[in-house]
């Protein structure tokens, strides 16, 4: 028996990267997924590539979890094809690097449009079905720089620690309807968001990690796997480092 046979998914961002893996390990695990990016070919061929290796239901969507119209889309067309979500992983997530005195308001508003409130329109838009339900886990993936702050990140540390004290917000919300609500915060993890590094910085974050090595897509998915399973029906409110020793 699969651990999540019957269940459903949402992941936002699950197109690539470690939305893509969480997807993965969720349908593995026999969940149906529905995921969404802005770019919808690669958000249907994720979604394809799921149904065909696992055979589950799947539905790959272009929604951009910036904007409430499309975080309600997503969640209208996810409960008429699939179901009500038992999981949602609010995954979505961008950079928009420099220092404070050279940043644009426009790459401020974009980090956070994208990495805090569409976490909240995401949630807002499934809300009433899951507490309908009695009974779920909402996953929202932070970072560590979200508990440290990082020089050249003022907005997407902004958004990632504001990430976390939506988590315990809405931990509190939740919970009398059974929904626990928690925060995955990986460190350094190998996807195309970080691809662009200079060699010069990658090498300095691998010196700061005690593990000794980047993590994997698979790392963070194998934690969000827990939490969505068994071992995370009394966790509520937490957020969950797998950042190998980067912080603790
Ligand atoms: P990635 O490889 O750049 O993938 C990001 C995913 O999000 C893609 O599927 C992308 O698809 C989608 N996306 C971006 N903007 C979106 C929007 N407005 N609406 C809907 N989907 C959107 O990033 P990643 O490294 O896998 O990161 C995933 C999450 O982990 C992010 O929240 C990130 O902040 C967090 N994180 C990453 C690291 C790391 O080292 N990589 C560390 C800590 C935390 P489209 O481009 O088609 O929209």
């Amino acid at each position: 028996m699969k651990l999540f046979e019957g269940k459903i998914s949402a992941v936002t961002g699950g197109s690539r990267g470690i939305g893509f893996a969480i997807a993965e390990k969720l349908a593995e695990q026999g969940s149906g997924i529905a995921l969404c990016a802005t770019g919808l070919e690669r958000a249907e061929a994720a979604a394809a590539d799921l149904a065909q290796r696992f055979g589950v239901k799947t539905l790959g969507l272009q929604a951009d979890v910036a904007r409430a119209a499309d975080c309600e889309a997503f969640a209208a067309n996810t409960i008429a094809g699939l179901g009500v979500p038992d999981i949602l992983v609010n995954n979505a997530g961008i950079t928009r690097d420099t220092l404070t005195m050279r940043m644009s308001e426009s790459d401020w508003d974009a980090v956070l449009d994208t990495n805090l409130k569409g976490a909240f329109l995401i949630t807002k838009a499934f809300s009433k079905a899951m507490l309908k339900k009695r009974g779920g886990r909402i996953i929202n993936i932070s970072s560590v720089v979200g508990q440290t702050g990082n020089a050249g990140q003022p907005n997407y540390s902004a958004a990632k620690g504001g990430l976390i004290a939506l988590t315990k917000a809405h931990a509190r919300e939740f919970a009398s309807r059974g929904i626990c609500v928690n925060s995955v915060a990986p460190g350094f993890v190998e996807t195309d968001m970080t691809a662009q590094f200079a060699e010069e910085l990658r090498t300095r974050i691998l010196e700061s990690i005690p593990l000794g090595r980047a993590a994997t897509s698979r790392d963070i998915a194998q934690a969000v796997l827990f939490l969505a399973g068994e071992g995370g029906s009394y966790i509520t409110g937490q957020v969950i480092n797998v950042n190998g020793g980067m912080f603790m």
